[in-house]
């Protein structure tokens, strides 16, 4: 995909954008492939049609092919990149549907992960009868997961931990295994599962095709390419970085209010809004998008590669003409786009790439105004976010929800100001007379008649709009490298995790792994009885409460309860993980009081007024390869 757009850039930015710098590795495709190029089978091509992908990401367009020639594969690649297809839709397109045994393992840091990757390889095989994908992670029943097991499944997505038990009791059988995708190895590293990984790997048959996906390449990640892959190609997105500094930048955190709720209040609120461009990334995006912001009284129109060139021409034009102030577009329809007044670009969803990003923000800050970028972030995409930064070489500033109260002194703002207009620009001469005469006739104050009117004048849209508030999410830590926490599960040599004593002495001060003071301790209901491991909780509460796993400091089982070292949660965070289960149990999670009596559970025998705390959680003895 091309850095800049292409016609080429123009105006204030482009000069900024000239000093775009590419590095890659292997060569992408410049200007964007089709689907249908890429030599997929009609099955996925309709699926692809279905879900509304217009055309491959870079990471697709370039995994793809060697992937469906059987290649080994190293790619370096944030979430968000469209990296899942990247290696489903070619393990899909080699499958041999005849033949019920795995095909394809794909090795996951966490049950969600691997829900996800489950759910994708479901969506690309909608057009494949008698496909059948397998979850495998730990928390699910055993018995479950045998049964399915028992019944067949072509590819298997599962979390190292289980898929080794499975592995060992040989309920699990990988003799017909064509390829392992290790997916977010770097984040099965840093949560210690990288010799169940490397057990795996020698446990499969050496013929196996492997892709690995990695956001960073550190020393340990690089030695498993090197000992369990052939020659493979590498692949990295290109990195494209530009000063942008006629935009402003800022991005929020998607996490506890609804991406469209949050879209409107900003659209309203907005300082120096003059017209926006959408981006999302989908060509039904697009539409529906466009179509929800109509019912919420906002215009806005879709522009999209199904549309004719003339229809595209059309909402230009009334962009540019300022007879509509909102186009929902993807990136392959916004290319080259160049209306100066689009005064904010907004990442609804955010881009696969930093080149992606350089262009969708160059829509704005045109022919030297200023723009304004506003990019929506899932707690899993933060690290996009880092990356995106320094490719801007700017800082990008988070932006809390605006709240009822701010969209409400706008909307006030917005009527005072028409009201002025009015009465600067119209003759309402005829229209005294009816007040001066209701003031007489009713014995009423002018004030009583202009709120009723107020009030009538406003009720499709009212002033004081009944939105819920929703709680600021705490600032962005700092992304540190931290010592990854304290495992119960030690297997073999662990290269890079530094282990830290467990102690159940609490007399011994916990030692924060981020600034002093920015963890706390919290206590969670479950424990060793329950049989909970550190990397399951570490899993659920990072996928559930959006918690990069390296904030999440040291964990300490006891038999009936854990505590967990957290940077101070958020009250809507802290309602979710309350909800949030592991081992069929919901960690209630909440503030460590060492004062606090412990929980009685009836009939209760022991009588501790305060806990009693055991020993720490044993290590499990490392298992043999
Ligand atoms: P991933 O990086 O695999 O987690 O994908 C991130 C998101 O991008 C997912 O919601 C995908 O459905 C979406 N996606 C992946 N490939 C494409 C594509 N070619 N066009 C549009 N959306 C895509």
């Amino acid at each position: 995909m091309p850095v800049c757009d292409n016609h080429g850039p123009r105006g204030k930015t482009a000069a900024n954008l000239a000093a775009t710098r590419r590095t890659t590795m292997t060569d992408f495709p410049d200007s964007p492939v089709s689907f249908g190029a890429l030599q997929l089978p009609p099955a996925l091509l309709s699926a692809l049609a279905d879900v509304g992908y217009e055309t491959p990401s870079p990471i697709q367009a370039a995994c793809i092919p060697i992937i469906l020639d059987g290649r080994d594969l190293l790619g370096e690649a944030q979430t968000g990149t469209g990296k899942t297809a990247a290696f489903a839709l070619p393990i899909l397109a080699r499958l041999d549907l005849t033949l019920k045994k795995p095909q394809a393992l794909i090795l996951a840091p966490t049950r969600e992960l691997a829900i996800q990757v489950a759910e994708a390889f479901q969506k690309y095989a909608k057009h494949m009868p008698g496909f059948h994908v397998l979850p495998l992670y730990g928390g699910q029943s055993m018995v479950i997961q045998l049964r399915a097991l028992s019944r067949g499944a072509h590819v298997i997505v599962g979390t190292p931990g289980r898929v080794m038990d499975h592995l060992e009791r040989k309920s699990l059988n990988l003799d017909a295994l064509q390829t392992l995708v290790l997916d977010e190895a770097d984040e099965m590293l840093r949560m210690g599962f990288i010799d169940d990984v490397e057990w795996i790997l020698g446990n499969t048959p050496a013929t196996r095709q492997t892709a690995l996906f990695s956001a960073t390449m550190p020393e340990p990640i690089r030695r498993i390419t090197k000992r369990y892959q052939r020659d493979p190609e590498q692949i990295k997105i290109k990195a494209a970085t530009a000063t942008v500094s006629t935009i402003r930048q800022r991005y929020w955190i998607a996490r506890g209010a609804d991406k469209l709720d949050a879209l409107t209040r900003m659209l309203e609120v907005e300082e120096d809004f003059d017209a926006a461009l959408i981006f999302v990334r989908t060509k039904l995006a697009t539409v529906d998008l466009a179509e929800k912001l109509e019912a919420r009284g906002l215009e806005a129109a879709a522009l999209n590669g199904d549309m004719t060139q003339g229809l595209r021409e059309q909402v230009i034009e009334r962009l540019k003409s300022g007879s509509l102030d909102i186009v929902v577009a993807t990136d392959v329809a916004a290319r080259g786009i160049d209306v100066p007044r689009v005064s904010h670009v907004i990442n609804y969803d955010i881009p696969y790439d930093t080149e992606a990003y350089i262009h969708r923000i160059g829509r704005t800050g045109r022919a030297g105004r200023a723009g304004t970028a506003i990019l929506f972030v899932a707690p899993r995409e933060q690290r996009m976010l880092k990356v995106i930064e320094q490719a801007t070489r700017q800082k990008i500033e988070p932006i809390s929800l605006p709240t009822a109260g701010e969209v409400a002194d706008r909307r006030v703002a917005q009527f005072q100001q028409q009201i002025l207009e009015t009465l600067g620009n119209e003759n309402l001469d005829f229209f005294y007379d009816v007040i001066r005469r209701m003031e007489g006739e009713q014995n009423l104050a002018t004030r009583q008649i202009a709120a009723a009117l107020a009030f009538l004048a406003t009720r499709e849209r009212p002033l004081k709009p009944d939105l819920p508030d929703i709680p600021v999410p705490p600032p962005r830590p700092e992304f540190t490298e931290r010592p990854a926490r304290e495992s119960s599960e030690p297997r073999g040599e662990k290269p890079v995790r530094e282990r830290r004593p467990a102690t159940a002495d609490f007399g011994d001060k916990p030692k924060p792994t981020l600034a002093e003071g920015d963890l706390k301790r919290y206590r969670i209901e479950v424990g060793r009885n329950l049989g909970a491991t550190p990397k399951e909780i570490v899993g659920a509460i990072a996928n559930e409460g959006g918690i990069a796993g390296k904030f999440i400091g040291q964990i300490h089982l006891f038999a009936d309860f854990s505590t967990v070292e957290l940077p101070e949660l958020p009250p809507d965070v802290l309602a979710t993980l309350k909800k949030t289960r592991v081992k069929q149990t919901p960690l209630n999670i909440r503030l460590f009081d060492m004062d606090a009596p412990a929980p009685r559970k009836a009939p209760a025998k022991p009588k501790f007024d305060k806990p009693k705390f055991d020993k720490p959680a044993a290590p499990r003895k490392p298992r043999k390869p």
